[in-house]
């Protein structure tokens, strides 16, 4: 997924001009993007003149699932030794 860093966003317009599917708005002087529009062509990343766009959420969102899901296995487990100790009582 293609996301705008809107403090480094200088509102050129330079993406909009590219964009092949009109998925960017200017709001505010800052481009944001319509993810439901975007094919994550890359052409406004490689136009920007501030390397305000990038295409890190995919990497991001896939690194948080994975130690998310790391994280409830833990909690599982953590979850059945509790019950199993308790249960010992
Ligand atoms: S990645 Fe391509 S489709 Fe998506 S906003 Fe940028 S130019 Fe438009
Ligand atoms: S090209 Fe970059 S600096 Fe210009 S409006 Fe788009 S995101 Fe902002």
């Amino acid at each position: 997924m293609t996301s705008v860093n809107e403090k480094t966003c200088i509102g050129c317009g330079l993406c909009l001009a590219v964009c092949p599917g009109n998925a960017i708005v200017l709001y505010n002087s800052k481009a944001r993007i319509d993810t439901q529009r975007c094919t994550d062509c890359g052409q406004c990343i490689s136009v920007c003149p501030s390397n305000a766009i990038t295409e890190t959420a995919i990497s991001q969102i896939d690194e948080l699932k994975k130690r998310l899901a790391n994280i409830k296995q833990r909690v599982t487990s953590l979850s059945r030794n509790i019950n199993y100790l308790a249960g010992k009582k």
